[in-house]
Parts: C-alpha cells; sequence; structure tokens
C-alpha cells in the first residue's frame, strides 16, 4: 500500500511570556510560503511554512489550554510538539505543566531554548541548568544519553531557528508522518465561531484525506455542506489535503473546538474491510479474565496512520474516569517480532487493524503466549476492547467485606479527635486495611486506622468477639451505634 507522506502538524508549548508567540511571529515572517502570500496578515489559528522545499504547519493557538481542550475531546491534532524554555527563566510551573501533556499526547518533543540573545544571562550556565533540570523531569537530551532535541534560538535574532526547522523536518521523517490524500478527509476544528455575516466559521485542520468544496460534512454532530473555504492566508480555496488548515464556511452550527472531523472513518473502514478475518475462537474477554489485569496494555498495529488515530481516539474515551487502557505504542506496517517481544516485557496485548502477522512472530507469539488479534473492521475490535474494559471495571468494583464492627462508645482523644469503642461482630479488622463508617446503610466516610487497641495495647488486628478502640484517619464525626466495615477491592 502506498505510504503518503504529509507535512508534521506543530505545536509550541512552554511557559507563559517564555517566546511562544514570538517565535511563531518570525517563524511566520520568515517563512516563504508567507511571503508568497505577500505577507497578508494571517486569519486563521494554523500556517504552514515551507523550509527546504517542505511544508510545516504550526498551530498558533498557544496555550496549554487548547491543547487540552482538544485533547480532552479525544482529538490528536498535533504530531510534535515545540518545548519553549526561555533561558533567563529555565523551567517553570507551566513548563512541567506542558511536559506532562506532551507525554500524555505520546508525541514527539523538541525543546527550544529561547531569549539566547538576552545581555546579562551566562548563557552557558543557564543551558546546563536547564538540561538539569529537563533530566528531572525525565526529558533526556542527547548529551544526557536520551534523544530530546536541544536547540537553543532568539526569536530576535533569528539564530537557531533555521536548526529548530530543520530538526522538526528530522523529528517528522523518523516518525513517519503520513496521511493518505485519497481518501475523505479526517481532521479537527481548532476554532469555530459564529460569524454575524457568514454564519458558522470553523477552522479545520485536516489530517488525513482531503476536503473538498461542496462537500456533505460532519464534525462532532454538526452537519453542513462546504460552501466555501479559505487557507490560512485568507485565499479561497478548492480543496484541502492532508495537514492543511482552513476555514470551512456551511456548517449548520458552529462545532465545538476540538471536535472531530471523519468520525465515520469506523464506517468508512468497514466498507473496506473484510469481516471474515479477525475472529478467532477464544475471546479476548475470556483469555484477559484469567489473568488479573487492570490496566489493559495494548500495542497497535494498522495499514493506515488514519485509522491508527481513529483507533487510538477511540480507545481514549475508556479512560475518561480512570485509565484502564494504556496504548504502550501505535505503528504502521504488519505485527513484526519485535511488537511481541515489547508486548511480552510489558504484558501487553497486540491488536492489529488491516495488517498481517509476520510468520516469525506469530511463532514468538505462541511460545511468548502473547494475544495478539487482527481485525478488519474498526468498530469490531473496539466492541471487543470494550468487553474487555467493562469486565476489567466490573472486576474492579467488586468488593469483600473482611470485618464488621459496631461502634458502642466514644472516649475523647487529645484536643479534638475521640476513639471510637467498637465491637467486632464479624471477621476481622486490621491495620493497612481500607476501613468505611456506616450510618444505617449510608457510607460517612472513608477512612485509614490511625491507631488500633486493644485496652490499653496498640495492636495490628483484632478479631471477632474482640473489642477494640479505632482512630480513624481523617477523623469522622461519628455517633454511637455506627458501624464500621473493612473491605478490599478485588
Ligand atoms: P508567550 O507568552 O510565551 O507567547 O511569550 P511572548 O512571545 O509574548 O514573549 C514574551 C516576551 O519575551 C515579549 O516581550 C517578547 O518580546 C520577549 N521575547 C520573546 N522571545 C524573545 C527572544 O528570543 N529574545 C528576546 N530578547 N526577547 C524575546
Amino acid at each position: 500500500m502506498a505510504q503518503h507522506s504529509r507535512p508534521p502538524i506543530v505545536t509550541i508549548l512552554g511557559h507563559v511570556d517564555h517566546g511562544k508567540t514570538t517565535l511563531l511571529d518570525y517563524i511566520r515572517k520568515s517563512s516563504v510560503a508567507a511571503k508568497e502570500h505577500g505577507g497578508i496578515t494571517q486569519h486563521i489559528g494554523a500556517y504552514q511554512v515551507e523550509h527546504d522545499g517542505k511544508l510545516i504547519t504550526f498551530i498558533d493557538t498557544p496555550g496549554h489550554a487548547a491543547f487540552e481542550k482538544m485533547r480532552s475531546r479525544g482529538a490528536k491534532v498535533a504530531d510534535i510538539a515545540v518545548l519553549v524554555i526561555a533561558a533567563d527563566d529555565g523551567v517553570m510551573p507551566q513548563t512541567t505543566e506542558a511536559i506532562k501533556h506532551i507525554k500524555e499526547a505520546k508525541i514527539p518533543l523538541i525543546v527550544a531554548v529561547t531569549k539566547i540573545d538576552l545581555p546579562g544571562v551566562d548563557l552557558k550556565v543557564q543551558l546546563e541548568r536547564i538540561k538539569k533540570q529537563l533530566s528531572d523531569q525525565e526529558i533526556l537530551i542527547e548529551e544526557y544519553g536520551g534523544d530530546t532535541p536541544f536547540i537553543p534560538v532568539s526569536a530576535k535574532t533569528g539564530e537557531g531557528i533555521d536548526k529548530l526547522l530543520e530538526m522538526i523536518e528530522v523529528v517528522a521523517e523518523l516518525n513517519e508522518i503520513k496521511g493518505d490524500p485519497n481518501f475523505p478527509a479526517t481532521g479537527v476544528v481548532i476554532e469555530s465561531s459564529l460569524d454575524k455575516f457568514r454564519g458558522a466559521v470553523a477552522t479545520i485542520l485536516v489530517r488525513t484525506g482531503t476536503l473538498k468544496k461542496g462537500e456533505q460534512i460532519l464534525v462532532g454532530g454538526v452537519k453542513g455542506k462546504i460552501r466555501g473555504m479559505f487557507d490560512y492566508s485568507g485565499k479561497l480555496v478548492e480543496s484541502a489535503g492532508p495537514s492543511t488548515p482552513v476555514e470551512v464556511l456551511g456548517m449548520e452550527a458552529v462545532p465545538a473546538v476540538g471536535a472531530v472531523l471523519g468520525e465515520e472513518i469506523s464506517k468508512q473502514a468497514r466498507l473496506d474491510g473484510h469481516p471474515e478475518l479477525g475472529s478467532g475462537s477464544q475471546s479476548l474477554v475470556d483469555k484477559l479474565r484469567q489473568g488479573d489485569v487492570k490496566i489493559l496494555k495494548i500495542i497497535i498495529k494498522a495499514d493506515k496512520q488514519g485509522s491508527l488515530e481513529a483507533i487510538e481516539d477511540a480507545l481514549e474515551k475508556f479512560n475518561q474516569e480512570i485509565a484502564v487502557v494504556d496504548i504502550v505504542s501505535g505503528g504502521m506496517g504488519d505485527i513484526s517480532e519485535s511488537d511481541i517481544k515489547l508486548a511480552f516485557s510489558v504484558r501487553a496485548i497486540v491488536v492489529g487493524f488491516n495488517v498481517k502477522v509476520a510468520p516469525a512472530a506469530e511463532k514468538l507469539a505462541e511460545v511468548e503466549q502473547v494475544l495478539v488479534r487482527v481485525y478488519n473492521v474498526i468498530y469490531e475490535l473496539i466492541e471487543e476492547i470494550e468487553d474487555v474494559v467493562e469486565g476489567m471495571l466490573k472486576v474492579g468494583q467488586l468488593e469483600e467485606v473482611l470485618g464488621r464492627a459496631e461502634i458502642i462508645a466514644e472516649f475523647p482523644f487529645g484536643k479534638a479527635e475521640k476513639i471510637a469503642g467498637c465491637r467486632m461482630l464479624e471477621g476481622a479488622i486490621a491495620k493497612g486495611h481500607k476501613l468505611r463508617v456506616m450510618r444505617d446503610s449510608q457510607i460517612l466516610a472513608e477512612v485509614k486506622i490511625k491507631s488500633l487497641k486493644k485496652v490499653k495495647e496498640e495492636v495490628n488486628r483484632v478479631e471477632k468477639g474482640s473489642d477494640c478502640g479505632i482512630i480513624f484517619d481523617p477523623k469522622v464525626d461519628f455517633h454511637i451505634g455506627d458501624f464500621v466495615e473493612s473491605f478490599r477491592v478485588i
């Protein structure tokens, strides 16, 4: 299958005032692509520059809130993050926050140390300090044995910026950013508004496929027919291919930022797929239930970036309340021996979509007892994972009550605390157990044991038939007649 590269989509994150906007402005002004448009001011929240004949798309909506908003809606928008750190300030709270977002988004990172032109900054000392601060955050640059590029730049003098753009190209190439233009578009809304004259306006960053004028689209539940499209310089365009940001007119309502275009991809894939493949004898659920699985680690291999992302996005929904699915890695191509090795070492399952399992990988998987499943229909894949996750959550909700006691007395303790005098009715209560204090059938509080005494002696465990004194952590305003239960989650 032909693999089409597309320009990398880059986002710039970092602490406030560390130079995100200035860097974006500098890159835009100095870029050939922008100059060709006669320096027309940018209209939308993303632009493209040309560097050494190749395009790079920058999202010009710096700010973690925007990034987070898109992520929380399940939209993966950037391929590469540039983390900006000012040479004089070093790592600051929002830098740390940005690192967290980047790690969660699982996208490659390039560090750009800005403001290196500032007078009065001992650059050598500061660069060393920043490298050390980064290593404390587990971001290892090359000198420290890692592979994170580290590039000092100035958006005032332009020093280092060419190198930064070059590095973006290198990272893009290493990560094989693909997007086939010969499909209906998938993309993400990066900004949207209601214009008095033009109606609902949305800027869509196309990731794969091509968006065409006149097309019917569905974005985050909002329908529309594309009446007109404008590129980042305000020029009317007929179509927009992978990695292109366009302003779209013709939506029936204003779609949310982060809304995804091409959610229908699963249906598309269903038509393309071969449902006769991908069914196994024993269900994934059964296999996983045999193990004590609390987090389902998954390695995904897919035929194209679009399907990989559709799968990743769909799986992300399982992590809304608590993290249950961990995508250890996602890539394109057939399932190989190294995928099985990785799966074995981290106890993951391997899920393939429209790919084959290399014979050597199949053998190894059998030997190492690694579960491999291949699907040709995304919804089937998701449905099976859904079953597994539901199973896991149910298991997580099961509790075993280990002991039950009634509070039959209370004694003051210290200035503000009190001891619950308890009579053990059933089972045992021991230090380390989770406890809850109950009134009728209501849970008053979930607590831990701060002190557990039998007569005057501190003990680790009390059993049915004996009396004890418990101090709860945190404090609980209990009454005589309340109950204490010890339990564990299984
Ligand atoms: P943002 O909040 O991260 O977008 O930061 P800005 O781009 O608004 O920059 C904050 C301040 O730092 C502004 O006053 C900029 O002029 C200044 N600044 C940004 N980059 C550089 C640089 O490379 N060199 C110098 N000397 N100042 C810079």
